[in-house]
């Protein structure tokens, strides 16, 4: 299998086994503190699972050998995340580009 067709596997088990991101943060304490993270729902027995990002590289607590599902829902979300980050500041720049002096003032 390759890397996409390993990562588009562990997406479909997370949607079979109704994974899904319960959060997102950034670890507080401890050796990994500041790395951005996520908690995923495990199967029962395993309340959840914890995603970290780490030197660009996905680490997850089920310690799996090959890309989990949980880490599939965590990149997806990282995608999703920095898509509309994008979306936003590009929003942002054409609105205060476009913004006029004149406009500020105009009702007054
Ligand atoms: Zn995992």
């Amino acid at each position: 299998m390759t890397k996409q067709e390993q990562f588009q596997a562990a997406l479909a088990r997370a949607a079979a086994d109704g994974c899904y991101i319960i959060g997102s943060g950034t670890v507080r304490a401890g050796e990994h503190a500041g790395r951005r993270c996520w908690s995923v729902s495990g199967k029962s027995g395993h309340p959840y699972l914890v995603v970290q990002v780490a030197d660009r590289q996905l680490q997850c607590s089920c310690k799996s050998r090959v890309f989990c599902k949980h880490e599939a829902l965590a990149f997806t979300r990282i995608q999703e995340e920095s898509t509309a980050a994008v979306a936003k500041v590009e929003q942002d720049r054409r609105y205060f580009r476009d913004l006029q002096w004149s406009e500020m003032w105009a009702g007054r």
